[in-house]
């Protein structure tokens, strides 16, 4: 069986090759689809690569997302801060746990929460006695990794939680090391949807490096049901005896998904080495034209998740968007900022003003770049951008 590749243009593209397909075309002919070897695996090559002790596996990150909220206590009347841009999962978790919401304006050239803004709101709330965060959840936007250090600064000063939404940063690496070893934070949370930096078809994980936590973690994922020995209230010697301590959910990942997983993990040096040569040659294009792409620190790499342009105005983004399209190359936007969807605004609560966030939302664009894009193919994309006239 071979993979057969359309050649349309697209922002993010998944890539899977016939390695791939053995691997999951194994798993359906063995003995289990879910619940055998294959997850542990996987689980344990994600904490080998990201350098975290332990590694839970979801069905998605959404639901990875949810449960590192739970296991870090998240209830009614705590309050969650995420950054302002981010898809709706980064703020949605914090909703399913009761609790409520409020967002961190980004910083223009990082596209990522703005230290200043959070350090700013943190005062404020503390000088006028008002709610302070339980937990703060930091995007790496596009792979590009958020200053931790000065997160994790702030986290002890004002004594919240953080958990890293790295459904981007798979591959990434800040201060020299890889996006998920939990360094500055509890918990880090990877996703693997097709558009992802690897996939499993759906899933996500949740890196640790607090066995209690991981617990928690692997509990919540299933049913809240706990069956090793040391974890159970009464003891028994019956072998298929177990105990459901809290309330939990069916939020496993399979092992076809695992196996996916374990095929495409080996390829992960590759898919970010040619994210990182393709975004290379767009900021150089770039850097002549009146456009801002993202700053990335000298110390770090991001994975380019994702490649995001910011251009003059919303008008000129509009006209850009559907110059290319009309040459079949599909852009995307990533993304409006979480408090303007109608559900959030509906929930009629006033949240924090971000107004570089409001900015962003008028001008960026994300143009194509994944692995399997030819230099070629990227040289049409500039120079219909080049055609477009910036
Ligand atoms: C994709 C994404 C998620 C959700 O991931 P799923 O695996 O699709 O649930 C959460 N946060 C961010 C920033 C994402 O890009």
């Amino acid at each position: 069986m071979t993979v057969e590749r359309k050649n349309n243009i697209n922002y993010g593209k998944h890539f899977i090759d016939d390695e791939d397909i053995r691997a999951v075309v194994e798993v359906l002919g063995s003995d289990f689809l879910t619940q055998g070897p294959k997850v542990g695996e996987f689980e344990t090559r994600v904490s080998e690569i990201v350098g975290a002790t332990f590694t839970a596996s979801f069905n998605s990150a959404t639901s990875a997302l949810h449960c590192a909220c739970l296991a870090l206590g998240v209830e009614k009347n705590d309050v969650v801060w995420t950054s302002a841009i981010s898809f709706v999962a980064s703020a949605n978790c914090a909703l399913y746990c009761n609790a409520d919401v409020d967002f961190v304006d980004i910083d223009p050239s990082t596209f990522n929460l703005s230290i200043t803004d959070l350090s700013k709101k943190l005062k404020f709330c503390h000088d006028n006695k008002l709610k302070l965060p339980k937990v703060v959840i930091a995007v790496h936007m596009c792979g590009n990794p958020c200053d931790m250090r000065s997160l994790k600064l702030l986290s002890n000063e004002y004594n919240f939680r953080i958990i890293e939404d790295a459904s981007h940063a798979l591959g990434s690496k800040h201060l020299g090391e890889f996006v998920g070893n939990c360094k500055y934070s509890d918990i880090t949370v990877f996703s693997y949807h097709p558009v992802k930096n690897i996939t499993t078809g759906e899933g996500g994980t949740a890196s640790t490096n607090d066995p209690i936590l991981f617990k928690k973690l692997k509990q919540f994922s299933s049913h809240g049901i706990v069956k090793s020995q040391e974890d159970l209230r009464k003891k028994s010697e019956w072998s298929l005896y177990y105990e459901q301590q809290t309330l939990g959910f069916n939020y496993r990942m399979t092992d076809i998904s695992a196996a996916l997983g374990i095929s495409q993990l080996s390829k992960l040096d590759g898919f970010i080495s040619d994210r990182n040569v393709l975004a290379n040659e767009y900021n150089n294009f770039f850097s002549h034209k009146n456009v801002r792409v993202q700053t990335v620190s000298d110390f770090d790499i991001s994975a380019y998740h994702i490649y995001i342009v910011l251009l003059s105005s919303k008008s000129e983004r509009f006209k850009l968007f559907n110059f290319l399209k009309q040459k079949d190359i599909h852009c995307s936007f990533h993304y409006p900022p979480i408090y303007s969807q109608p559900y959030y605004r509906n929930l009629a609560k006033t949240y924090m003003p971000c107004p570089n966030a409001d900015e962003y939302a008028d001008r960026a664009l994300t143009i194509p770049l994944y692995p399997s894009m030819s230099l070629e193919l990227q040289s049409k994309v500039m120079s219909a951008i080049e055609d477009y006239g910036l």
